[in-house]
């Protein structure tokens, strides 16, 4: 479904984003894989994906340094050529009751995970409108959308992400780049893997499908988003929680 396509994804080292490169490669795209600190997850994921027979490059960049991103979308359209798709997936936690929540760990919170996006967005969608088609996909959060009692931070951050979705779909539509966001419920992976035991069970007992989603789940809907047949889709936001937030 991706054949001759380049994806850059960002956090592909591991979790949801190396689920993201993984299902892509085995749809034909080559990627770009950006990771923060997890060099040795990056090396393996890499092997993993030259492996399905795509062409496969890891790039260490902070997604919250604008003039790094500016560098990186470079660095990638030096070493591929070209992209046409770019994934935001890079994101962190900093959970704490609001009363209770440090400056730094809004500004951390949001500067990852929307401004990360803003930076992002902005390098790599110079160059998709050049070439004038491309898919970006926000990986967002259903706390974006409901909220969630210790995520101010975080919520306020993905909700941000999905404003950044809709004004960058309208923005980009008419030179052929469509964007749209995913926005996971609970879904296995080391960012859940640390929740407490009574909160799992709230959460199972409030989603309908009464379990966690799959990183496949949400690396599914990835590749259909940045494939050709969601070509009349953008500024979306489609959920994948379980029918947690219905
Ligand atoms: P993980 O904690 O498993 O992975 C986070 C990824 O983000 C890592 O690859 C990490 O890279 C990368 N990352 C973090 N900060 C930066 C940064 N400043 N610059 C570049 N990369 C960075 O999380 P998940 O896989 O669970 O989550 C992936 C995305 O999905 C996140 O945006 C998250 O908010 C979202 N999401 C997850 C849900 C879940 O239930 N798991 C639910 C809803 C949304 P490295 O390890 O190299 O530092």
């Amino acid at each position: 479904m991706l054949k001759n396509k380049t994806a850059l994804i960002t956090g592909g080292a591991r979790g949801i984003g190396r689920g993201i490169a993984l299902k892509m490669a085995e749809n034909g795209a080559n990627i770009a894989l950006v990771y923060r600190g997890s060099q040795e997850q990056a090396n393996k994921t890499q092997l993993e994906l030259t492996d399905l027979g795509v062409k496969a490059e890891i790039y260490q960049c902070d997604v919250a340094d604008f003039d790094a991103t500016k560098k990186l979308v470079q660095d990638v359209i030096k070493d591929f050529g070209t992209f046409e798709i770019l994934v935001n997936n890079a994101g962190i936690t900093r959970d704490k009751l609001l009363i209770a929540m440090k400056e730094d760990d809004f500004d951390a919170v949001i500067n990852t995970n929307l401004k990360g996006a803003f930076n992002m967005t902005k390098h790599a969608g110079s160059h998709l409108l050049k070439k004038r088609c491309g898919r970006i996909v926000n990986i967002s959060s259903i706390s974006g959308m409901m909220g969630n009692i210790g995520q101010c931070n975080y919520s306020a951050a993905k909700a941000g992400l999905i404003g950044l979705t809709k004004s960058s779909a309208k923005e980009m539509a008419l030179r052929g780049v469509t964007c749209n966001a995913i926005a996971p419920g609970f879904i296995k992976t080391d960012m859940t893997d640390a929740l407490k035991p009574e909160i799992i069970e709230k959460i199972l007992k409030n989603t309908p499908l009464n379990r966690f989603g799959s990183i496949e789940d949400i690396a599914n809907m990835c590749v259909y988003l940045s494939s050709d047949l969601a070509g009349y889709i953008t500024g979306e936001v489609i959920k994948i929680d379980g029918g947690l937030y219905i």
